[in-house]
């Protein structure tokens, strides 16, 4: 390989590593304004659960599904997600919910029986 396609190479480098600084600044800015403005209306919610064994019990939590803020129910309780959750859902599924999904057209804010349980389907792409 000639000396200068190294060259290239590594100005090509420099830039794509300069766009994807500049792409994660405003994702974060995105994600910032997208917290402090949502009204937090389609939250779930999971149960506490006890680890006996370990005699240890993690806190109830909810999540919202379109900031992805979480909160525990415990301690001071449920400041911004104090509005009723749309479901209660297994710890799993909540664990599911943490990756930021496109949220699919079902009309109705979620459920569809809350996307097959986050498998969050329906990918609409037809050509
Ligand atoms: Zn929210």
């Amino acid at each position: 390989m000639p000396k200068e396609e190294f060259l290239k190479m590594r100005e090509r480098i420099i830039e794509i590593e300069n766009l994807k600084n500049k792409l994660n600044k405003e994702s974060e800015n995105l994600t910032e304004t997208l917290t402090e403005n949502c009204p937090h209306e389609v939250v779930i919610e999971t149960n506490y659960i006890s680890y006996e064994a370990l005699g240890y019990t993690r806190s109830p939590q909810r999540r919202c599904l379109i900031c992805g803020i979480v909160e525990d129910g415990w301690g001071c309780g449920y400041r911004k997600l104090k509005k009723r959750p749309i479901k209660v859902v297994s710890s799993d599924v909540f664990r599911k919910s943490r990756e930021l999904e496109p949220l699919v057209q079902t009309g109705a804010m979620i459920p569809k029986s809350l996307i097959k349980e986050l498998g969050w389907e329906e990918k609409k792409d037809k050509k």
